[in-house]
């Protein structure tokens, strides 16, 4: 088990710019945007939900 992004809008797990998903424990994350690989949404890496996958 380990700690992923969740897309806010469909609940994928799968982002274009997954090595983002690296960095969620870091502070430099905070202007960091990723864009969901299912529905397209491009939203800030803070703004995205941490759930365990
Ligand atoms: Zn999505």
């Amino acid at each position: 088990m380990k700690l992923v992004l969740s897309c806010i809008r469909c609940g994928s797990t799968d982002f274009k710019n997954t090595e983002h998903a690296n960095y969620l424990l870091q502070e430099d994350c905070e202007d960091a945007k990723a864009i969901c690989d299912k529905c397209g949404l491009e939203d800030y890496v803070k703004c995205l939900v941490i759930t365990f996958k």
